[in-house]
């Protein structure tokens, strides 16, 4: 089919939740990825930053492959081996003890959400407030899009369930006070990815692990879009040396397939007893045999100085681009802010001219496969910079 006649289809028969770009993907290898109309695209958005090997990669094709063909699912009622491994894997790579496995980003949250809430209820407390941040994004599902501190994601959903305040980030007196009165977790992204690609400082973050000391709170990372090597650490809050109660894995984790975990500290281990949560789906045996192909390369000698060398590599082309105003992230999640002209179109502008990239808020945001190879940031980056010199003039 051509692409008239797949935006046809695709626009009479699925809800139009989607604002998407007018491109049919058909094929990728690598950092490459062809379209229905034959064009060929450097991919600098990895599927929001989830195709961490990039498309097709051998190895994970061959377990996801494997594993598909003998043994697809088993529902979490019977032991599998695959599952098992990936657990104690996945535990190993961040420096967790325990983790559920489940199939997205939102519902990893809603697990740290649950564990929270649960935790204070052990200690009898009677109305446990969680602490997130105004400009976060924890996903769509009720609860993680009210713990999301983005008003305008809220509107038309209520009534919602309460449960969550909301501070400044980089406000430390505020989640202080917050802590003071009660909060029993605090949930934070080390770096904020849909609300445009805003680290938080190292010192903020620091203060947050010693506050929720001093207050007996869970500090909660979601590292749904910053973990499994993203940002050049296998968890984004390595940068800053702390080490959280309870971290939120997704996009990246799985290579491709869908999945999320919540991991915890052993101190937290058991809080989530027996009946008291569970998914159909999560740690599905295929979805795992991918995710330890990717924890694999990840965490193999070297790979991760890599994404902060070709990290580095990218912002430092970026800053010297007409129409850049600045870049910010880590390693390989980056913002640009531009100088003028509108994010979207210059993300069309790059479609049109080859490659793809995301935005966030008002900035073009880049999520390149971590395996990308130099000659296709080149390539890619090359083509950035001719649409931003257009735009510049
Ligand atoms: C993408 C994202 C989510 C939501 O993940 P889904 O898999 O879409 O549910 C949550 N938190 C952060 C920080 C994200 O970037």
């Amino acid at each position: 089919m051509d692409f008239t006649a797949i935006k046809e289809k695709a626009d009479g028969a699925l809800m139009p939740t989607y604002g998407r770009f007018s491109t049919a993907l058909e094929k990728g290898s690598g950092a490459v990825v062809s379209d229905s109309e034959g064009r060929t695209l450097i991919d600098f958005g990895s599927g929001i930053g989830v195709n961490s090997l990039g498309f097709g990669d051998p190895e994970w094709a061959a377990a996801v492959s494997e594993q598909a063909a003998r043994l697809p699912h088993i529902s979490n009622l019977y032991f599998n081996e695959t599952q098992a491994l990936f657990a104690e894997e996945l535990c190993a790579a961040a420096g967790m003890s325990r983790t559920f496995l489940c199939n997205s980003g939102a519902e990893a949250n809603e697990c740290a959400i649950k564990l929270a809430r649960k935790y204070a209820a052990d200690k009898g407390t009677k109305k446990p407030m969680i602490v997130t941040l105004r400009n976060s994004f924890h996903g769509r599902t009720l609860v993680t899009l009210e713990a999301t501190g983005q008003d305008a994601f809220h509107t038309d959903f209520g009534p919602f369930t309460g449960g969550f305040v909301y501070v400044p980030a980089e406000d430390g007196a505020a989640l202080e006070k917050a802590l003071e009165d009660g909060a029993c977790a605090v949930l934070l992204e080390c770096v904020q990815g849909e609300g445009g690609v805003m680290p938080l400082s190292p010192a903020y973050l620091q203060l947050a692990r010693r506050l929720c000391d001093e207050h007996g709170a869970l500090l909660m990372v979601d590292e749904v879009q910053t973990g499994a090597g993203r940002t050049g650490r296998f968890l984004a809050c390595e940068h800053a040396g702390i080490r959280p109660d309870v971290v939120t894995m997704a996009k990246g984790l799985g290579g491709g397939l869908p999945i999320g975990a919540c991991l915890c500290t052993e101190a937290l281990g058991t809080v989530m007893s027996a009946g008291k949560h569970g998914s159909t789906f999560g740690g599905n045996p295929v979805v795992c045999a991918g995710g330890r192909v990717v924890l694999s390369k990840v965490t193999a000698p070297g790979f991760l100085d890599e994404v902060s060398r070709k990290g580095e590599k990218i912002r430092v082309r970026l800053q010297s681009m007409p129409g850049v105003r600045s870049v910010r992230g880590l390693g390989m999640m980056l913002g640009i802010e531009l100088e003028k002209g509108d994010a979207r179109l210059t993300a069309e502008r790059c479609l049109e001219n080859g490659l793809l990239v995301l935005t966030a808020k008002t900035l073009i945001r880049l999520l390149p496969p971590l395996t990308i190879t130099d000659g296709e940031l080149e390539r890619g980056l090359d083509i950035l910079e001719k649409v931003m010199a257009e735009q510049a003039q």
